[in-house]
């Protein structure tokens, strides 16, 4: 076993299920993705520190417990087709790949997608497809989703997104006002409307797009 093997190992005892993350798919798939490969340079010794952490254009790697509760949030089972918005390292992406059958994953920073992409080949992680562009379009061409996750805080839902749900389908989404502090929400599709529940507080870099913020912290929709 390798060292970051137990280093991984250890991080979904100590700060994902020891926190409450009972889903036997998300657990084995943080057991087995490599973080390492997906932060910085530099940073591959603090890749399983249960924190977020800086990668480039000024954005982070999400902390993995919050990945892990997200993707238990969502219920991403084998056999769904899964979106994320705010693809970054890729490394969400790749996660929910190892539980799905097909992942698209969008990225609006042309930078942080090439690398996610490039990382996400050399894996070998053939169902994940990384994308540039603003993810709160959505991906038309693949709808509907089992499941969509995103990984920046919306002032709200973007409706492209809920028409993009399947039946049956969940939305994981911070939102809020704030930029700072935000409520994750659940929003489950059904025949016939949006069912909500709340996940909990959580701090995310801000979804800025057509249906989010502005680039200047003005809201855009
Ligand atoms: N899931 C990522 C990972 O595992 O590394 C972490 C993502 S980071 C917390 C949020 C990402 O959302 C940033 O890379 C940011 O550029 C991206 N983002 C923000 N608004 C977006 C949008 N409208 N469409 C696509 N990506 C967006």
């Amino acid at each position: 076993m390798t060292d970051f093997q137990r280093r991984r190992d250890h991080m979904v005892v100590a700060h994902i299920a020891s926190r409450g993350v009972r889903d036997e798919h998300v657990l084995t798939a943080m057991r087995t993705v490599p973080r390492e490969r997906f932060v910085a340079e530099g940073m591959a010794e603090f890749a399983y520190a249960d924190s977020p952490l800086p990668i480039a254009e000024g954005q982070t790697i999400s902390q993995p417990y919050i990945v892990a509760a997200m993707i238990e949030a969502a219920e991403v089972r084998p056999g769904d087709r899964v979106l994320e918005v705010g693809a970054g390292s890729g490394y969400a992406a790749a996660v929910i790949g190892q539980i799905a059958d097909r992942v698209v994953a969008i990225e609006r920073h042309d930078a942080l997608g090439a690398s996610a992409k490039r990382r996400i080949a050399d894996l070998g992680y053939a169902n994940v497809d990384i994308r540039i562009g603003d993810g709160t379009r959505g991906a038309p061409d693949e709808a509907p989703f089992d499941a969509i996750l995103v990984a920046a805080g919306a002032p709200v839902v973007p409706e492209a997104l809920k028409e993009q749900l399947a039946i049956g389908g969940r939305l994981v989404i911070p939102v809020g006002e704030e930029r700072s502090q935000t409520l994750c929400k659940v929003i489950r599709r059904t025949e016939s409307r949006y069912e909500e529940s709340d996940l909990g507080a959580v701090r995310f870099v801000p979804l800025i797009g057509e249906r989010a913020w502005a680039e200047d912290g003005s809201r855009a929709a």
